[in-house]
């Protein structure tokens, strides 16, 4: 088999500039090569434009909402200004507020330490772990992986009309897999949900780096995603959405920031009076460049305009899969099947190859930056690979030969800047 490291030609209009484009790597057959980063969907380079902005505020920051003087005032300016971008870039309804946190994992577990008591949480087993792990201490249904988005929908009305239609209900939900790259039906998913009284979060953090996502027009109840997915550098997130089960519950976290007034009371104790904004879940002295770089991350996917990347992109995903079609030992992994819309992440096992050292062998002799493993998404992938997602053990590829079993995968994802 002959892996081709020919560069994909921009034919339909040219990458945006990200930090690293032109890095190269040493080669163990001898030489150095441009690196080829196709793992955006662990972390995408920076964008160039996000680089330029932090480097121009750098040198006046100061602490947001702290104080007086000029650099505090002008932080917490850019602060706030960055929140009201967000929520541009997401289409936010005018009274969704826009939490910051520290990525889409941090969002989730702070909207399931939000959810009011006898929270009904519906799930999908194929979510990535940050969406299916944080509602332990809800009612959770697990639903099975769905075939077709037809029925995920199904699967979710079913299980919705048989739950308590007293008590409140979330459903929480990928808009684009980071296994697959397959985008699920988040509109249809949100109107059944809300008709059957239950509210939706969206994980998108695999969605907003290629799609527009606009909480409105989608219906659902919050979007939760990282900046480091977004071409932002590491460290910042968002939760927007609905204020009323975000404020009536305790801070996520306890300290300054969160608190308006802290009184000592008469019996030794102490009295706090928490914000009702998303300060109430913001405490500590909050990550302002991560959260600027969100902001201009926004600002430069929204004037490049996602019509002309997701051209861009669609055109990429049509040429790898054709490249991967044309290799017989390779075996795409797919949910909802070929035709299915999707983003630039692709999942593959290569028959008779380890797709650990297959990964491996691709960065070491051809300095190309792929993932393997099972992506933070256990269920889904064993479903996919077609082993037993209940079986904790190794997963095994079909048809691997015997000795070579691919216990994982390999994953191919890009985006804006490749
Ligand atoms: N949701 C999805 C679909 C993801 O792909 C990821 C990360 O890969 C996450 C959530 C978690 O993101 P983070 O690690 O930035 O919290």
């Amino acid at each position: 088999m002959s892996v081709s490291t020919a560069a994909l030609d921009p034919s339909v209009c040219a990458p945006l500039p990200v930090l690293g484009h032109d890095v190269t790597v040493p080669l163990v057959t001898g030489g150095e090569v441009t690196y080829a980063a196709l793992d955006y969907a662990a972390s995408a380079p920076a964008l160039q434009r996000v680089w330029d902005d932090v480097a121009a505020y750098a040198p006046y920051y100061g602490s947001v909402h702290r104080g007086a003087g000029y650099l505090s005032q002008l932080s917490t300016d850019l602060f706030e200004n960055s929140r009201r971008t967000v929520a541009e870039f997401l289409g936010c309804r005018a009274d969704d507020q826009v939490v910051f946190t520290r990525s889409t994992t941090d969002s989730l577990n702070l909207l399931a330490a939000a959810i009011p008591a006898g929270c009904q949480v519906f799930v999908y087993e194929t979510e990535h772990h940050a969406s299916l792990l944080p509602w332990r201490d809800a009612r959770v249904t697990y639903l099975n992986a769905p075939r077709t988005p037809g029925q995920a929908v199904e699967a979710l009305e079913r299980a919705l009309a048989d739950r308590d239609p007293h008590g409140p209900a979330l459903v929480c939900v990928t808009g684009a897999s980071n296994v697959t790259g397959e985008l699920w039906p988040v509109k249809e998913l949100a109107a059944a949900a809300h008709a059957h009284g239950a509210r939706i979060v969206l994980d998108a953090a695999q969605l907003a780096p290629h799609h527009p996502v606009d909480i409105a027009e989608l219906d659902v109840d919050w979007v939760a995603f990282s900046g480091h997915k977004l071409y932002a550098p590491f460290g910042s997130g968002v939760l927007a959405g609905r204020a009323d089960w975000l404020q009536a519950a305790e801070p996520y976290l306890a300290g300054g920031g969160a608190s308006r007034k802290v009184a000592r009371r008469a019996d030794g104790g102490v009295d706090v009076d928490w914000h009702t904004t998303a300060a109430r879940h913001e405490a500590g002295s909050p990550n302002v460049i991560g959260v600027y770089s969100i902001a201009s991350a926004c600002k430069a996917l929204t004037e490049a305009g996602f019509d002309t990347l997701v051209a861009r992109e669609q055109e990429l995903v049509r040429r790898v899969r054709e490249g991967l079609a044309e290799v017989p030992e390779v075996q795409v992994l797919s949910l909802f099947g070929d035709d299915a819309p999707r983003v630039g992440v692709i999942s593959f096992v290569v028959r008779g190859w380890n797709s650990s050292h297959f990964a491996a062998a691709l960065s070491a002799e051809y300095g190309i930056g792929v993932r393997d493993g099972l992506f933070c998404a256990h269920p889904l992938v064993r479903t996919l690979l077609g082993s037993d997602p209940q079986d904790p053990g190794e997963c095994g590829a079909p048809e691997a030969e015997p000795g070579e079993r691919s216990l994982n995968a390999i994953r191919v994802s890009f985006g804006a800047g490749t």
